[in-house]
């Protein structure tokens, strides 16, 4: 699984472009959800492009909101489906820190969108908790959302270090091995039907360090933010992953 988080970037053109070059780029394959999750308004001109050039990738959102109604400047999953979107992702750090996020409405999120579409959770402490070694007490607070849920069993978790999103910087491929072993564990149980997700790295993927993550048993794909934007090193990614890197 490969999903692009394209954040508050893109424009038509630069949806153009990056179109023409992904297809340009990719390898045909089979068995991989490859996802983008565009700005909520490039949705549409986006599935557009894909469909014109029959490219094999779902497009999703990049957060959702709870319920529908009088809730000025939301989203819901409701909408998102009937724009024929396949999934969000829900718990970036970004909505989290930027936008005050909290377990708690990650958890109604969660709920909200039941088996609707895919739901990919992100997970990751801060630098700060990387170095006082608290990484898997923070994980298994953001993990509590999950805590007595029957989850779908396309529910996936992206493994996104704060610290490593945007900087360059990256746990060690072994490191992130045992770090999605460890979330795995938990969210199997503590689910309550026992499902074992998905899991994905997220913080600083590129064409050149890909490889390295998607060697690791536990790794079961990956989230990319700033090499997604370019769909010749997207597609890259893609390839490298579906293991036809040239
Ligand atoms: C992200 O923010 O989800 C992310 C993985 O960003 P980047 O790839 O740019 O580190």
């Amino acid at each position: 699984m490969i999903i692009a988080n394209w954040k508050c970037n893109g424009s038509k053109k630069m949806i153009q472009d990056w179109s023409k070059h992904y297809k340009d780029t990719y390898i045909p394959f089979k068995n991989t959800f490859v996802g983008i999750a565009p700005p909520y308004i490039y949705v549409e001109q986006l599935i557009n492009l894909i469909n014109a050039y029959d490219l094999d990738i779902e497009i999703g959102v990049q957060d959702i909101d709870i319920s529908s109604g009088a809730r000025t400047g939301a989203i819901s999953v409701d909408m998102i489906q009937d724009i024929e979107c396949q999934f969000t992702i829900v718990g970036h750090s970004e909505r989290r820190t930027i936008f005050d996020e909290s377990n708690e409405s990650v958890s109604a999120k969660i709920d909200s969108v039941g088996n609707k579409v895919e739901t990919i959770l992100c997970v990751g402490e801060s630098a700060k908790e990387n170095n006082d070694k608290e990484t898997r007490n923070i994980l298994e607070d953001q993990l509590s959302v999950i805590e007595g849920k029957v989850l779908p069993s396309s529910f996936s978790v992206a493994y996104e270090p704060v610290w490593a999103i945007g900087t360059g910087n990256t746990p060690t491929p072994e490191e992130i091995n045992d770090i999605h072993k460890f979330i795995k564990d938990v969210v199997q149980s503590s689910s309550e039907n026992s499902i074992v997700p998905n899991v994905l790295y997220g913080g600083s993927v590129n064409d050149a360090n890909a490889e390295s993550f998607f060697k690791q048993d536990n790794v079961n794909g990956a989230l990319i933010g700033g090499a997604s934007l370019q769909g010749k090193s997207f597609a890259n990614i893609v390839n490298i992953f579906n293991g036809k890197a040239i």
